[in-house]
């Protein structure tokens, strides 16, 4: 009987899921990398702690997998707190939120991930909650309502999101720490490699790590996955043991590319070298010659490509660099119209 292929892709995900949460860091000797935001929420955590008081709301944006979530049970686990999990679109009414809050302990952790997807009367009743850590409840309807103010102990808002351009200014605003999280080194996930290895009894050499570390986009989350399927790999194919050739089998088989690449990240790139001269071309006409939105575009997609040079935003929109011209073995053109714009 045949798979439901999008059935496989959920069962995956599940099973990864469990695998992250598994190799999630439990302490900050595990969370490699993000010197200065590790630095900074250990400084807020010690000042919190001192005046026992519950820590400042957080903001913590990024792309996906490089670490949000493990920093808010990580904070909370130094604040001797409960943490409690939820997101943006499963908070669907204001009673949800009432619920919620009104069960916390002092001092506790709401972690809120995709807070951007928080609607708008959800978002208008967490301001009190995060200024004043009081709620106002209506009662009743019509010209008899009235606004009940209940007070909540005082708790931690820990928002996540790769869209902080999508947040009103008044939520971004009661945020006390904003912290941005940027793509690790080879080195930061190579220490990461090591030690999700370990844990998982996966026997794999020093050129191997270094190879997975090379190919993971920046993302621990990457990392992990390729590890995972590595090890799946080499159970299969292999001895057990995780070489660099049955990781390079298992990348092409991922479609992933000896520059980290993956399949999204080849199909914009082509999109643009291809279909439009190499640009410049906007974000709307990418999105609708590759059938994404645009939104992963912009917070999935572009980030990594930005940072590593394969492409520059001009005013007139996107263009390929060079490196990206080469990168597909193609010539760059010699009256090249992109140079002039970078
Ligand atoms: P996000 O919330 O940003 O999408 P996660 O916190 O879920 O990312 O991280 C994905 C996986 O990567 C988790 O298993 C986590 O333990 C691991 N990870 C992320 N950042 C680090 C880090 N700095 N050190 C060690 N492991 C990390």
């Amino acid at each position: 009987m045949n798979k439901d292929p999008k059935q496989e892709e959920v069962t995956e995900s599940v099973e990864e899921e469990i695998l992250f949460t598994s190799l999630r860091a439990k302490s900050w000797n595990e969370f490699a990398g993000q010197g200065k935001v590790k630095e900074s929420l250990q400084i807020a955590i010690k000042a919190a702690k001192k005046r026992d008081e519950a820590i400042e709301h957080i903001l913590l944006y990024g792309p996906p997998g490089l670490g949000k979530t493990t920093l808010a049970h990580l904070i909370a686990k130094e604040m001797g707190v409960n943490i409690r999990v939820t997101s943006g679109p499963a908070i669907e009414r204001a009673g949800d939120l009432a619920s919620i809050l009104t069960n916390l302990e002092k001092g506790d952790v709401l972690f809120i991930d995709e807070i951007h997807r928080l609607n708008k009367v959800v978002e208008e009743t967490l301001y009190p909650a995060m200024e004043d850590y009081a709620l106002d409840i209506i009662i009743g309807k019509g010209p008899s309502a009235r606004t009940l103010r209940l007070d909540l102990p005082q708790f931690t808002i820990i928002g996540a999101t790769t869209r902080v351009g999508l947040l009103s200014a008044p939520l971004r605003d009661r945020f006390g720490v904003v912290h941005r999280l940027n793509f690790y080194d080879p080195d930061n996930l190579g220490e990461i490699i090591k030690k999700a290895a370990s844990k998982l009894n996966v026997p794999v050499d020093i050129e191997s790590i270094s190879e997975i570390a090379k190919r993971a986009r920046g993302t621990p989350r990457i990392a992990l996955k390729l590890l995972k399927r590595a090890r799946d790999f080499a159970e299969v194919k292999g001895e057990g043991r995780v070489t660099k050739d049955l990781i390079t089998k298992a990348l092409n088989m991922l479609e992933v590319d000896e520059a980290g690449l993956d399949s999204s990240d080849v199909r914009y790139l082509k999109a643009i070298l291809e279909k439009h001269g190499g640009g410049p071309v906007g974000i709307e006409t990418i999105g609708s010659t590759i059938s994404e939105d645009i939104g992963t575009i912009e917070d999935v997609i572009e980030p990594y490509l930005l940072q590593t040079g394969f492409i520059k935003k001009t005013t007139r929109g996107r263009i390929a660099t060079p490196q990206a011209y080469k990168h597909f073995k193609l010539e760059v053109p010699k009256e090249n119209k992109q140079e002039k714009l970078l």
